[in-house]
């Protein structure tokens, strides 16, 4: 049937392209897998809870058939962290900021510093901006450390030893005061001997020594330093608090001033570090997308746009990693390209997905289809079956007709054939029936015909057939049964219908049949062994009706 091959062509190319589909997703989706494990690898060492949760999306991108609840919850706790993370840096720039406003007041109000008041106040000011913490940190201390070190250079003279703050603030040119007395320090040899100044000198150096050593015990609340570092802060800030030795307390500034410079510049450094890191990942994920994409150069049109958006995103950053100086610019480059990247990712899972599920429906469709036809051909077959039941039957008696008596007679012959088994046939006709018809009607005559169709068909196994050859002839077919066996049979037919009570208009009238019977014999064929029973029917029928006559014997008397 035509449209049966199209509809099974159309569905087998179906499944065909789902097939292929599923296998280009599954790929996708590995390489997805693989870049969000790099990534996440990239992250690590920032903080120890947001690493317990990137080992955790790791495991689950590794278990191959992810849990998209799990995920999702993931994900949330991941970004809540992260939140958390930026929100702790910005509260500890903030305590920062206020620890030094207020150390700058402080400073400001003491005579010592008198001459540096402009600075300080223009150092307040810088203080403000927000860039100053974020960005020029290390050139405000620098400023800073300079005010402090004129200050000292005039009151402390020699002994201030200021060359030790510049070369602590390194690049920045030495301020010419600062200059002149590094020179002077150097010349001199570095004067063993504690500064004697004044008595309120002095004290007001002792003064704010003391208010550097408290201010140093909040700053170790805020920044974050290597055990050994925090010791050594500890130990300083001891020193700070207090002893009444100018050179010991001199040293321990400059070692404060030390300190938080390793602070600011080691976590400056440890996220430049962490985003060139993550740069290195990501071009390397980037060489792995072109891979794939020239292993699959049939590939469709999302997922190549997908490759050239990720690589263009990569390489546009990749350029300003490497031309980038500025921390906070490289900071912002960094969630710019990630944002891009997932974005490009997104819109390559919702159009793989909507493709997807009009693939399914098509597929639904095909299905339903599919299922229809097959529904119908099987009401078709149900139909032809009944068709042909019908075909094979007799109407009047429902008895099979004689269309249905040639095949069974075919197929019983073939079995004959190789078995050899007896089999016998009948031929059998109603005697005088024209009587009926004529005594009492057409009608009559018919319900005699169904009443003996009856009669017979129950009196027989049901490995027997019986049909209705036509008019008042019938013919029977008997399988393992020879024909003396068969006669009894018929014979016990015979004298059952003859016992009927037919009644017509009220009189009893009895219903009797004659019959042949022959039976298959080497060299015959189905008509041969036919002829020979309706041969015998006529034998029965001149020796008086009523009777059985086996073909090839005398007949009986009646
Ligand atoms: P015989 O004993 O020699 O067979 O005599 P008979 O009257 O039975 O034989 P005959 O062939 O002369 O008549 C057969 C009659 O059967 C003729 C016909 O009207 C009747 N007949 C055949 N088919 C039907 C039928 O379907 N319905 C009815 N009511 N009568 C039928
Ligand atoms: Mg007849
Ligand atoms: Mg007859």
């Amino acid at each position: 049937m035509s449209p049966d091959s199209s509809w099974k062509d159309k569905y087998l190319k179906a499944l065909e392209s789902s097939e292929d589909l599923e296998s280009r997703w599954n790929s996708q989706r590995n390489l997805l897998q693989r870049m969000l494990v790099r990534t996440s690898l990239a992250s690590e060492g920032q903080d120890p809870e947001l690493d317990g949760l990137l080992s955790q999306l790791r495991g689950e991108l590794r278990k191959g058939s992810p849990d998209s609840a799990t995920w999702q919850k993931l994900q949330d706790r991941i970004d809540r962290r992260v939140s958390a993370l930026d929100e702790q840096k910005a509260e500890s720039g903030r305590r920062l900021k206020a620890t030094l406003e207020q150390l700058l007041s402080a400073l400001r109000s003491h005579s010592l510093l008198a001459g540096g008041k402009d600075r300080l106040r223009d150092l307040e000011k810088r203080l403000r901006e927000p860039e100053t913490l974020q960005s020029h940190f290390t050139d405000w201390l620098a400023d800073f450390a300079g005010v402090l070190e004129d200050a000292f250079a005039q009151t402390g003279g020699q002994g201030a030893r200021p060359g030790v703050f510049n070369r602590l603030f390194g690049s920045r040119e030495p301020r010419p005061p600062a200059a002149e007395m590094a020179a002077a320090g150097e010349a001199v040899q570095e004067d063993p001997l504690p500064d004697e100044g004044s008595v309120e000198e002095t004290s007001q150096r002792l003064s704010i020594a003391r208010r550097v050593g408290e201010l140093l015990g909040h700053m170790l609340g805020q920044v974050a330093l290597e055990p050994a570092s925090e010791a050594r802060a500890r130990r300083l800030q001891e020193s700070l608090l207090n002893s009444d030795d100018w050179d010991e307390l001199r040293d321990g500034l400059n070692g404060v001033a030390e300190l938080v410079i390793a602070a600011v510049t080691r976590s400056q450094r440890e996220f430049e570090a962490f985003l060139r890191r993550l740069d290195e990942r990501l071009e390397s994920l980037r060489q792995c997308f072109s891979e794939q994409a020239a292993a699959q150069a049939g590939r469709r049109n999302a997922s190549e746009a997908l490759d050239r958006e990720i690589r263009d995103e990569l390489q546009t950053f990749g350029e300003q990693v490497k031309s980038s100086a500025d921390f906070d610019q490289l900071k912002a480059s960094v969630g710019q390209h990630l944002e891009s990247i997932s974005g490009a990712v997104e819109r390559f899972r919702t159009q793989e997905s909507e493709r997807e599920r009009n693939l399914s429906q098509q597929l639904q469709l095909m299905h339903e289809k599919l299922a229809a036809v097959e529904a119908h051909s099987e009401l078709v077959g149900e139909e032809l079956a009944a068709e042909r039941q019908k075909a094979l039957r007799d109407v009047l008696t429902q008895l099979p007709n004689r269309e249905a008596w040639q095949e069974r007679l075919a197929f019983e012959y073939q079995r004959w054939q190789r078995y050899r088994h007896p089999l016998t046939v009948g031929v059998l006709d109603i005697d005088l029936f024209k009587r009926v018809n004529d005594s009492y009607g057409h009608k009559a005559g018919d319900r005699v015909l169904q009443l003996v169709a009856k009669a017979l068909s129950e009196r027989l196994r049901t490995t027997d057939f019986i049909a209705r050859f036509g008019g008042e002839e019938f013919v029977i077919l008997l399988p393992e049964t020879p024909p003396e066996v068969a006669k009894s049979v018929l014979d016990g037919m015979r004298e059952h219908i003859a016992s009927l009570p037919f009644h017509f208009r009220g009189e009893p009238v009895s219903v009797t049949f004659s019959a042949g019977l022959a039976e298959f014999v080497s060299g015959d064929d189905e008509d041969e062994v036919f002829d020979r029973a309706d041969k015998a029917l006529y034998l029965a029928k001149d020796s008086g009706r009523d009777r059985v006559i086996i073909s090839g014997s005398e007949p009986a008397d009646g």
